[in-house]
């Protein structure tokens, strides 16, 4: 297995920390039966009113220690979306063989893996392909796209650990925008939710704009309600140490960039207090 401990190389994309988010409040007296919250805390009034209607087909992989986490946003996505658009399968070792969805997908060249890295494309080139062409004006292309859910670490470790995810077209969303996931600390300031990953995913796949904020809706009301019970907004990561706010053990690089963030402010001061 390849090593995945590394943390030095974070994209500006992409999934969450493990942190200290704040517990559900504790007069929780009944259970939604679709998102499994509190009723005093359940999203599901912000969801579309009707599931939204989309060509492309979202298939997660979740890992376990994700799917045991009381505020996740891959459910947001599930029901958010028409019977059939969200596919959430969870694990850590896959096997295409024995899930039919996954090796439908496998077979499907219009299938993306949204993974960022060195071979990753923008997703706003793949979706610019075939514009203009007949066959584009006629029927257009119905992607299948792939996430990876988990922390950084464990969505890594997933890539790695799962060989058939290598063969696929690699995306990423380049565009870089603040989570509304403000409750929980992400790894850099880009960093995105698989609720926001996703319905960005869709929006520029399909160019509809407006799918994102009717999608996130419910993370932001999990947010609100979360903010209501004592939970206080988290800055990134990135941010943290950038401002030297950031009280934990930091990696080698991740020291390295922060002296190097202090050396430019130090000399950026002197050069104003001269001048
Ligand atoms: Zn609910």
């Amino acid at each position: 297995m390849e090593d995945v401990t590394d943390e030095g190389d974070e994209p500006s994309y992409l999934l969450h920390d493990l942190v200290d988010v704040c517990p559900d409040p504790p007069e929780s007296r009944s259970v939604c039966d679709t998102c499994r919250r509190p009723s005093t805390v359940c999203w599901c009034p912000y969801l579309p009113v009707k599931p939204l209607a989309v060509s492309t087909t979202i298939c997660i992989l979740q890992h376990p220690y994700e799917e045991s986490r009381r505020l996740k946003t891959a459910p947001m996505l599930y029901h958010g979306l028409q019977p059939g658009k969200c596919h959430i399968f969870k694990g850590k070792h896959f096997q295409p063989d024995s899930i039919p969805k996954l090796q439908e997908m496998m077979s499907d060249p219009h299938t993306l893996l949204l993974f960022p890295g060195e071979t990753a494309e923008d997703i706003k080139k793949v979706a610019t392909e075939g514009i203009g062409s007949e066959t584009e004006a006629s029927s257009p292309v119905a992607y299948n796209v792939i996430l990876l859910d988990g922390t950084w670490l464990q969505a890594k470790a997933l890539f790695h650990q799962n060989k058939f995810l290598h063969k696929l077209r690699r995306a990423e969303i380049r565009a870089r925008q603040p989570s509304q996931y403000v409750i929980r600390t992400q790894p850099t300031n880009g960093s995105l939710s698989t609720l926001e990953t996703a319905a960005i995913a869709i929006s520029v796949l399909e160019s509809k704009p407006d799918i994102v904020e009717v999608l996130v809706r419910p993370l932001k009301a999990l947010c609100n309600f979360q903010m209501q019970f004592g939970a206080v907004i988290h800055h990134s990561k990135e941010y943290l140490i950038e401002n030297g706010l950031y009280t934990k053990a930091l990696p080698k690089s991740k020291r390295r960039r922060q002296n190097i963030l202090r050396i430019v402010h130090d000399c950026t001061r002197k050069a104003n207090d001269c001048s």
